[in-house]
């Protein structure tokens, strides 16, 4: 069976991981191609946009796939929404079966001194009207929202080099693409002198740390929250998606399936 899992995550990855040592399903893991030196994967993997719903809809066609797995990040509600109209659109009746892993978002637990906004031009605004020194952990895309607060100092982390204009006026680089651990997440806060973190929540442990070091050092945090994301058949984890992977399999190749094709 032919499937496509769509990557960019930590759990894509292991996904990945997971497809390549069972050996029986064909995947393809696909990346938008905006990292420059994307982690190596175990299976075949393509890099760049679809060209859109139509675009995806024909690739999916073209190279005969029978399931695909959403395992993109909780703020790429692009090509999570362009997923569930392709796979729609294809295998009618019931259209093509696609599965999302869905990343259960952070709560706040007693100590946390949270404020949620919707956009990261409010969170521009949140950081407040006097100059504060922040940790700014929100990817290289929307950080020119930042610049609209050019009065505070920033420190930004994110994986690749983002361009001089994209960068607010006053702010330091780390570039880092983790996992972070709790100890050199508080260093950094420390160091710094780190006032406000500002970050998305986008859920699971390999970034929770600044979180929780942020809470130990009663630092204020302006959490971004999630954008809509259209799903397809929800599943927890890349185990869970693999599992689903295994049945739509059994299906596929007819074995026992409980239509009988
Ligand atoms: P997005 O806004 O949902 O997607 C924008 C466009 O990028 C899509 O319409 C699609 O182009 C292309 N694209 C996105 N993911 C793709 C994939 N896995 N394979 C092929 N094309 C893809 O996504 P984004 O927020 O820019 O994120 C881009 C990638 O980075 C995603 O794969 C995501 O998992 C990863 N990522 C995002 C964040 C974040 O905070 N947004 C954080 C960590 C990782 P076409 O319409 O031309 O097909």
């Amino acid at each position: 069976m032919h499937c496509l899992i769509l990557g960019g995550t930590s759990e894509a990855a292991e996904l990945a991981r997971l497809v390549a040592q069972d050996g029986t399903i064909e995947a393809l893991l696909s990346l938008a191609g905006r990292t420059s030196a994307p982690a190596r994967s175990p299976i075949p993997t393509r890099s760049g946009g679809f060209g859109g719903v139509e675009g995806l809809t024909r690739w999916i066609e073209d190279h005969a796939c029978a399931a695909v797995v959403d395992a993109t990040h909780p703020y790429a509600a692009r090509i999570s929404a362009n997923a569930v109209a392709a796979c729609a659109a294809l295998g009618l009746p019931l259209g093509l079966p696609l599965a999302s892993i869905v990343r259960k978002p952070w709560q706040a637990v007693p100590g946390d001194r949270w404020q949620t906004v919707a956009t990261m031009q409010a969170a521009a605004e949140a950081i407040g009207a006097s100059p504060r020194r922040v940790f700014l952990t929100v990817g290289r895309l929307e950080l020119a929202h930042l610049r609209a607060a050019p009065q505070h100092y920033y420190v930004v982390r994110t994986i690749d080099r983002p361009h001089d204009e994209e960068l607010p006026p006053n702010s330091e680089l780390v570039l880092d693409r983790g996992s972070f651990d709790m100890e050199s997440e508080r260093r950094l806060i420390r160091e710094r002198g780190i006032e406000v973190l500002v970050t998305k929540n986008s859920g699971g442990p390999a970034t929770y740390a600044k979180v929780t070091a942020a809470r130990e050092l009663g630092l204020a945090v302006v959490m971004v929250e999630r954008p809509h994301k259209p799903v397809g058949e929800i599943v927890s984890d890349p185990a869970a998606a693999f599992a689903w992977l295994k049945a739509r399999q059994h299906d596929h190749d007819g074995v026992g399936s409980e239509r009988g094709v």
